[in-house]
């Protein structure tokens, strides 16, 4: 459409002009049904007006000032997520990457502080945790790295949902400080450990003094049918990062942290000029109203439960469809062979949008606020379009 911005996207040919919970409409009126939420984002839907009127009386009261100042708007939703979260303090930030830089910044400073020169942080293989060099460092993902050499030092992958890797990492080094582990993959393809994994990490973090660090970035606010996906496990970690649907797209990250780790930034160590502002605190606080006033947390958890059944009652099985899993409204369809066109079909065909991640595996991060009907209209136009999508791609193999 146009060459005067960076080439990192590859852009599908279609421009929305306004939304309304789970639809969106094109530029030329077409309407879509939103199975992706902007990536896991406006989980409340477009256009909500709970958050609309915060973030619009906000900007005309007031949008920024300077952490330099105390910001009340950043006070009130910090009281709110540290209780929600049973955590002790937050740091607020404008995206997931930066969440995730003020944890591993927690780890290190942590490390030092008990006399560990170059503490290192278990990380794991087909993880993601964002952009910038520490959380590209991190993420277990060579495309995400390769070109970027020399890549920040002091992580030790190992493979996800193992503990017995763990547990040999722990004994072949002397400086790890810190675990940092999705509890469920998202962009690795919706993989979904075994169901004590965490709190088996949370035993291991205890007896060897690291900090469980959780990087809550896509699985948090609601999304899996839990407030926190950890919630699952009835655990608490040390540290835990937020982003994405915290600001139903008004950007926003958050670092938390509780006991000792919620002691260790102090003035000088850490910062944001735009972090925690009153605009997006605002947006963040009606995001939480809403969650709670319209319980769309259990709301996920039994939307989550009805697509995963239609979609094993239309797809399972069916050729080239290797499992259907989900937590909530986090759910994938994996087949058996690479399937990105889905993505453009979805769309042009099913006017319905999609997300393909891992090569082969369908995912679907649909709106919390999605209802019965669309929620069949999604079954339906999808299951038909994987249908026709594999059959084809069986015709063309030989
Ligand atoms: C999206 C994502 C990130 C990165 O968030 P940005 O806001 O894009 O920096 C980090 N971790 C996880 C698990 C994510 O899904």
């Amino acid at each position: 459409m146009t060459d005067s911005l960076m080439a990192t996207y590859k852009r599908l040919p279609v421009c929305f002009e306004r939304g309304e919970g789970a639809w969106l409409w094109d530029n030329n009126g077409k309407r879509y049904l939103d199975a992706l939420s902007g990536i896991a984002v406006c989980g409340l839907g477009h256009a909500h007006p709970t958050v609309a009127q915060a973030i619009s009386q906000q900007a005309e009261t007031l949008i920024h000032t300077s952490n330099l100042y105390e910001i009340k708007q950043q006070s009130s939703l910090g009281d709110r997520l540290t209780r929600l979260a049973k955590m002790d303090r937050v740091f607020f930030s404008n995206s997931g990457a930066e969440a995730n830089e003020a944890a591993i910044k927690i780890a290190r400073l942590y490390g030092h502080s008990k006399g560990i020169e170059t503490p290192a942080i278990i990380v794991m293989e087909n993880s993601f945790h964002g952009r910038t060099m520490a959380t590209l460092s991190a993420t277990g993902n060579r495309k995400v790295q390769a070109g970027f050499e020399p890549l920040v030092q002091g992580f030790i992958r190992v493979p996800f949902n193992d503990i017995e890797s763990l547990k040999t990492a722990a004994q072949t080094n002397n400086n790890i400080v810190a675990i940092l582990v999705e509890p469920i993959q998202g962009e690795g393809g919706v993989v979904i450990p075994a169901a004590d994994y965490l709190n088996q990490i949370r035993e291991l973090c205890d007896q060897k003094e690291w900090l469980m660090m959780l990087d809550e970035v896509q699985t948090g606010m609601g999304r899996t049918g839990q407030m926190f996906a950890h919630q699952h496990n009835n655990i608490v970690p040390d540290v835990m990062t937020l982003a994405k649907a915290l600001g139903n797209g008004v950007p926003i990250g958050a670092c938390l942290a509780k006991g000792i780790a919620a002691e260790i930034l102090v003035p000088g160590t850490h910062g944001s000029t735009f972090g925690g502002n009153p605009l997006a605190c605002a947006a963040a606080s009606a995001v939480i109203d809403t969650l709670e006033k319209d319980h769309l947390t259990e709301r996920a958890a039994a939307l989550g439960k009805r697509l995963l059944n239609e979609f094993h009652e239309r797809l399972e099985q069916h050729e080239g469809v290797k499992e259907i899993r989900g937590c909530g409204l986090m759910i994938a369809i994996e087949l058996d062979r690479p399937c990105g066109d889905l993505v453009g079909a979805a769309l042009m065909l099913g006017k319905l949008l999609i997300n393909v991640t891992a090569d082969n595996v369908v995912r679907l991060l649909p709106p919390l606020v999605l209802t019965d009907e669309q929620a069949d209209e999604l079954v339906a136009t999808l299951s038909g379009i994987i249908k026709t999508f594999l059959q084809k791609s069986s015709s063309n193999k030989t």
